[in-house]
């Protein structure tokens, strides 16, 4: 946290008759509810012990041991959960742009993103390099892979050839990328996607360089052929027509298998006013001005809504992810993925433990010992109701609160 931020906290905490906890102060929340991120059954009445920034003990506040010196935060009434992760981000490039999106992200309880694809300045390197401890970790797919789209952005490489795709490979694996990111769509029909004889040689390459290959994908017909490649993910779901029995016997030969479901609008008319106390005037204005029926958008969603809900009850693992760069957008995509039929609690490992395993995280996405403190506490049980995630306590980032007082 920097000196600015702290500062702030402090007064924060300071006008609550707080003192704030700084960086490497020992915390026990006591007396919430504590979803542990992993599917586990919730531990209520527990506590958690926080010390130089990882978690030590949890359990029943009754057995768990403050250690001596420890500031004790009542979290009794209270919901505490792993902060959330979401795989699927475009954040900006610039410094001052990454580090506002990110911190926007830390303010709605997100601790790490990963960036899919459009990742052409340094800056975003050099953030990732350094993973600053008061900032949501950054993790990123570099350049992505596609087809020449004339009219749309430059970032990724626009390959041809076999021989282009496996240098594009190459050229990511130099640069210590976390995944390779491939899109095959058309984009109605606008284009030639990616075909089996570019992407097959693009996946196999990643493999030999040690990196997974998740697919931007929007038919069935590529879903199938990309699981028969050995895609190891999809950053969307598939969004055409509803998944049939032979998807399905494909993805059971596939238990390692990722989906990010990442439904898009829900094209009906949301409930955006939890929005109006965080963002500026201008920007609620715009969110509200944009919330709309939309009988496509809705069509669209009723059948990703009934894919997602097919591969989850087939124990597929689904990571939460959003797309684009709307900070708050995970605590609408959990909706979304409730309305469409999962469990809140599968909802929240799918933004927590499943999510930090995806992006090889080992040291956070649930509540455990050992773990670092990324821990969100919320005003409401998320379980009852999956938009209580918006009713945002306190969220630590490695045991210290992030300065929510004014939108960042
Ligand atoms: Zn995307």
């Amino acid at each position: 946290m920097t000196g600015r931020f702290l500062g702030a906290a402090i007064t924060l905490f300071a006008m609550l008759g707080l003192v704030a906890p700084a960086a490497g102060q020992t915390l026990v929340l006591e007396g919430g509810r504590i979803i542990i991120g992993d599917g586990s059954a919730p531990i209520e009445n527990g506590a958690v012990v926080v010390e130089n920034g990882k978690i030590t003990q949890v359990g029943l506040a009754a057995s768990v041991k403050a250690p001596a010196g420890a500031m004790r935060i009542n979290a009794r009434g209270k919901t505490i959960l792993p902060t959330l992760i979401d795989t699927h981000t475009h954040p900006g490039q610039t410094k001052e742009d990454l580090d506002r999106d990110l911190a926007r992200r830390a303010y709605f309880g997100i601790s790490a993103v990963m960036s899919l694809g459009i990742d052409t300045d340094a800056y975003p390197y050099q953030l990732r390099a350094a993973q600053p401890a008061d900032s949501p970790r950054y993790f990123m797919a570099g350049r992505g892979i596609t087809t020449p789209e004339p009219g749309r952005g430059q970032e990724p490489y626009w390959i041809s050839s076999v021989a282009e795709g496996i240098g594009a490979v190459r050229e990511s694996a130099a640069r210590n990328v976390d995944i390779i990111k491939i899109w095959v769509d058309s984009r109605n029909g606008q284009y030639n996607k990616l075909s089996p004889d570019l992407y097959g040689p693009i996946i196999a390459e990643a493999h030999k360089n040690n990196l997974r290959a998740t697919a931007h994908i929007y038919d069935l017909a590529d879903a199938k052929g990309l699981l028969r490649a050995n895609v190891d993910a999809f950053a969307h779901g598939v969004r055409d027509t509803d998944v049939d029995d032979e998807f399905m016997a494909l993805l059971a030969q596939r238990p390692d298998f990722v989906l990010n479901p990442n439904m898009g609008s829900r094209g009906a008319v949301a409930d955006v006013s939890w929005l109006r106390s965080s963002l500026p005037a201008a920007d609620y204005e715009k969110v509200e001005a944009a919330n709309t029926a939309n009988p496509r958008a809705a069509e669209l969603h009723a059948i990703q809504a009934r894919n997602l809900k097919k591969m989850s009850d087939a124990g597929v693992t689904i990571v939460m992810g959003t797309d684009g760069n709307t900070p708050y957008a995970p605590h609408f995509e959990m909706e979304d993925m409730v309305l469409a039929g999962l469990t809140p609690m599968k909802v929240l490992v799918s933004a927590t433990g499943d999510a930090a395993k995806f992006l090889r995280i080992p040291d956070a996405g649930t509540i455990a010992a050992g773990k670092t403190a990324d821990i969100l506490v919320l005003d409401g049980n998320p379980l009852e109701d999956i938009k209580n995630t918006r009713r945002i306590n306190t969220v630590y980032l490695k045991g210290v609160p992030v300065d929510r007082k004014s939108y960042p």
